[in-house]
């Protein structure tokens, strides 16, 4: 199972948690310290970053 990472805009902080490709389609994640959905992917715009350095 892929590790994600969020931010949590209730917490405001970075949050990691496993979830199954299906979880993360359908957004059926929660932070584990509040249970807001309010939560943004930060994996995407770090790679988006990191790999275009031509
Ligand atoms: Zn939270």
């Amino acid at each position: 199972m892929p590790l994600y990472e969020f931010y949590c805009e209730k917490c405001k902080k970075e949050v990691s948690m496993t979830l199954t490709i299906g979880e993360r389609e359908r957004g059926e994640y929660k932070c584990p310290g509040c249970g807001s959905k309010k939560l943004q992917p930060l994996m995407g715009t770090f790679f988006s970053k990191t790999s275009r350095k031509s």
